[in-house]
């Protein structure tokens, strides 16, 4: 056994029991956890992200699985489609209250919030490492970063509790800084 493959077991096993704890608040609700991450992941992402297209690329799932699943939370009540103001071929999914409520509940899993604030301020030296990690596999899987807007080159910050967008040519609120983006792109560090 080399030292990475104890690293490995590690990550297995705490995704293993993430999946777990979220498959099972899922079955309270009568959903599969593929469900739960669409609910989740559009609870985390902004205005230019929260299209089928966006989840099926987040998610890495095919078409069908992300139509299918739409259609499902739509008819349960958990979001609703909303076209979109200046292109009316493109949908918005839109969680509702409801939607919200199971996405606080399910991720990230009660387990993971509680050993997480144990470990106090080594989770800062934990979250530099495994952002290191994360973004080595997404440059060797080719897979866009889908990070925060606030660390993306684009995010031009401005004084007033706003920021302007430098790729959509758009003035955002600073709340928007905190969500994932389908366009987010890393700034480039001389290295
Ligand atoms: S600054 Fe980057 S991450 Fe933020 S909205 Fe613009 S493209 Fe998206």
């Amino acid at each position: 056994m080399n030292d990475i493959d104890p690293i490995c077991d590690i990550l297995e096993r705490i995704t293993t029991l993430y999946r777990n704890e979220v498959r099972l608040v899922g079955v309270e609700h009568g959903l599969h956890p593929v469900h739960l991450e669409v609910i989740y992941y559009l609870s985390r992402c902004n205005k230019y992200s929260d299209t089928p297209a966006a989840v099926t690329e987040f998610l890495g799932i095919t078409k069908g699985t992300t139509s299918q699943s739409i259609s499902l939370l739509e008819a349960k009540g958990y979001l609703t489609k909303e076209k979109d103001p200046n292109d009316r071929r493109v949908s918005h999914l839109v969680l509702t209250p409801q939607g919200e409520a199971v996405a606080r509940k399910a991720i990230p899993p009660v387990s993971l919030k509680h050993g997480l604030e144990k470990l106090g301020c080594g989770s800062a030296a934990l979250k530099v490492q495994l952002e290191a990690l994360l973004r080595d596999i997404q440059r060797s899987t080719q897979s866009a970063s889908f990070g925060l807007c606030k660390t993306c080159q684009f995010h031009s910050p401005m004084s007033d509790g706003h920021f302007y967008c430098e790729l959509t040519k758009e003035t955002l609120i600073a709340d928007y800084g905190t969500l994932i983006c389908r366009e987010h792109t890393y700034i480039q560090k001389n290295e």
